[in-house]
């Protein structure tokens, strides 16, 4: 795999407007009119909708982990934060892929707001990835900034390049993990975190 430096390319970036021409030309490529009345707009709606759909590439991945709680009454079992949804998008065809992240630590002393996981898992996904980066990214962070016992984490996604073009297995869904620190190798650790999993979740 290639190394994993999808980060931002602060130099080049062009401006909205080249941006929108590109968009242009893309749909004249299509074989549409940029320029018929249902079109006149859309360049600047693709563009805005980008500007979404990669905002991760303007946020800092260790910041959002910065702020972290140590009183936690010696707690040192499993952290599970499970059933995030997660949408990115394909770096070789720019189509979304969608599915459910999972990911657990064994707190050092201390932990981080839950909420900051998800929002880890969003920053990652909102760039151009393969789902095997994407995973062994948000991994490697929560390691590095957080210097947990260990990381867990599980993606369970639906690729559209492969659902609604090529050989368009729509049933298809690919699974990634990453195993770091205790995880990694443990058996029995290993068989915890995914049996937690499966375990059906509280409704409210
Ligand atoms: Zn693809």
């Amino acid at each position: 795999m290639s190394k994993n430096n999808n980060s931002r390319n602060i130099n080049k970036r062009p401006t909205i407007e080249e941006a929108q021409e590109a968009v242009k030309t893309l749909i004249s490529w299509a074989g549409d009119n940029p320029n018929r009345e249902g079109l006149i707009e859309t360049p600047m709606r693709v563009v805005k909708a980008y500007r979404d759909f990669f905002s991760g590439y303007y946020c800092d991945p260790k910041e959002i982990l910065g702020k972290t709680f140590e009183d936690i009454e010696g707690y040192d079992e499993i952290v599970l934060i499970k059933n995030i949804r997660m949408e990115s998008h394909c770096e070789h065809h720019m189509v979304p892929f969608i599915g459910t992240a999972h990911v657990a630590y064994i707190p050092n002393k201390k932990v981080v707001g839950i909420s900051k996981i998800a929002r880890l898992v969003d920053i990652f996904a909102k760039r151009l990835q393969t789902q095997e980066t994407l995973t062994i990214q948000i991994a490697s962070t929560i390691q590095e900034v957080l210097k947990p016992r260990g990381v867990a984490v599980f993606i369970d996604s639906k690729h559209q390049c492969m659902t609604t073009r090529g050989i368009h297995k729509e049933r298809a869904s690919t699974i990634t993990m990453s195993m770091l620190g205790d995880f990694k190798g443990d058996p029995i650790l290993e068989d915890r975190f995914l049996n937690m999993i499966k375990i059906n979740s509280q409704e409210c």
